[in-house]
């Protein structure tokens, strides 16, 4: 057909009148409470991005656990958005649930470390192998750390990042190659500095470019993902990482390897699974069981060159920590996280779960001969409203079909499954049910047959 993902635009427009009114007559109670959004919110929600789900007023959530969010209508939603990752291990998982009902009984922030700490440091040194740590309250401020950091050490005022990438509201990894050019990132607000001036870019897979982009030795740090996720997923070539880590070597350039997303490969991230040598490492978002935290963490060659540098500098900011960052009760809920939710044992329920669900959406996507595929890390799964494999960010950005993908999640919001409204994304966690995996595997294919004009 003529549209985007080879469906025709008709039955995408369709499709999105029709569950738009069947969202509408299915959440009277969402309505009433919030139809013209919540008082006292910039466009009705406490966080913009709630507005982003392709719905006609914010649908209002009353509860969650496991892998089941309840919203104010009753409606039980097997939840495979899990707060875009926050809640990768469920929400309120019991012993994460207990610790922060203990600590909330002992005070809450201290600017002080407490017995928890003392354990943390070193759950984090023996899973992730990097021997110092320190914890900020989002991945977007660990990244921002890591990278004052790498400035810092290796004396160079430039970053680069890949085509495609998000780190966070990072402001120098806003930049993307458009045409082959270097752009500040369109939509940015109030970016009145030109990003491209310290920031280099290059494509994802592309080795030749890198080094390249390397060879000036003016580059303090490539910051990546190991597999794309914030686009259409890239997945790397078999020999990019060894490439990357060779060329980023030679240059004397550091390597940060963020792991928010791909925390999904394994307990020790794609990182351990696939030996990567990081010089710095990031992990956010799921690390604390859904109380705001992250990690990051860096060799001993750039903890004695971080030393050196500050015996230089006078007392004062140093540009990096936050007041409530390592709160007492984001490091009960990190140990938690960390001995009894993040285990292997979990890991090969989800890993199972998450085959399949990759298995059925394949089937689903081929019998309707659809031009699209499925990309899987572990427990995170997406489908592509395009062919694949996609090799870079361009690719990705291209391979993207955002009204198609709306219609899509609506139609599956209202067929009670959940997925993430920014892209494609399924996550399974150690609480989803064989049951639910089946439920999206059967919602997805009578959507897609809904579009492919076979009718319901
Ligand atoms: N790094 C990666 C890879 C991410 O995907 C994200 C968020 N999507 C972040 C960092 C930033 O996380 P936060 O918004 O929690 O700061």
């Amino acid at each position: 057909a003529d549209g985007p993902g080879g469906v025709g635009q008709a039955a995408i427009d369709a499709l999105m009148k029709a569950e738009q009114a069947r969202f509408r007559a299915g959440h009277p109670q969402s309505m009433a409470l919030a139809g013209d959004g919540a008082d006292g919110f910039y466009q009705g929600v406490p966080m913009h991005w709630m507005r982003d789900w392709p719905l006609p007023f914010p649908l209002i959530v009353t509860g969650a656990r496991g892998a089941t969010l309840t919203d104010a209508d009753g409606h039980e939603l097997a939840d495979f958005c899990l707060g875009d990752t926050g809640a990768m291990f469920g929400h309120s998982p019991a012993p994460v649930r207990d610790a922060i009902r203990e600590q909330a009984e002992r005070g809450l922030t201290y600017m002080l470390a407490t017995l928890d700490a003392l354990v943390v440091g070193q759950l984090l040194r023996e899973r992730f192998g990097l021997p110092f740590w320190q914890v900020a309250t989002t991945a977007t401020d660990a990244n921002r750390f890591a990278l004052r950091v790498a400035r810092a050490v290796t004396g160079r005022p430039k970053i680069l990042v890949f085509n495609g990438c998000y780190h966070g509201t990072v402001d120098e990894t806003f930049v993307r190659l458009i045409d082959g050019v270097a752009v500040n990132r369109p939509g940015l607000l109030g970016q009145f500095t030109d990003l491209t001036a310290d920031t280099r870019i290059v494509e994802f897979n592309d080795l030749p470019a890198l080094e390249a982009a390397l060879s000036g030795r003016d580059v303090a740090c490539v910051i990546t993902e190991p597999v794309l996720t914030n686009c259409c997923m890239v997945l790397p070539d078999p020999d990019f990482h060894a490439g990357l880590r060779r060329v980023t070597r030679e240059t004397g350039t550091l390597l940060l390897i963020d792991e928010t997303h791909t925390i999904s490969t394994g307990p020790g991230g794609y990182t351990r699974a696939h030996g990567l040598e990081p010089d710095l490492f990031v992990l956010g978002k799921p690390i604390a069981g859904g109380v705001p935290a992250s990690v990051w963490g860096f060799t001993d060659t750039v903890a004695n060159a971080l030393d050196r540098v500050r015996a230089d500098l006078p007392a004062g900011h140093s540009g990096m920590g936050t007041t409530l960052s390592a709160n007492a009760l984001s490091l009960a809920a990190m140990r938690a996280t960390l001995e009894q939710v993040m285990t292997d044992g979990a890991y090969a329920h989800m890993e199972r779960l998450a085959a399949r669900l990759a298995t059925g959406l394949t089937a689903a996507i081929a019998l309707r001969g659809l031009p699209w595929h499925v990309v899987r890390v572990g427990a995170r799964v997406e489908f592509i409203c395009a062919p694949g494999p996609l090799r870079n960010g361009t690719e990705a950005e291209a391979a993207h079909a955002g009204p198609l993908e709306q219609a899509i999640h609506l139609a599956l919001l209202n067929r009670n499954i959940l997925i993430a409204p920014f892209h494609s994304m399924m996550l399974v966690c150690p609480a989803t049910t064989g049951e639910q995996v089946e439920a999206l595997i059967t919602a997805f294919t009578e959507v897609i047959s809904l579009l492919a004009g076979e009718g319901e």
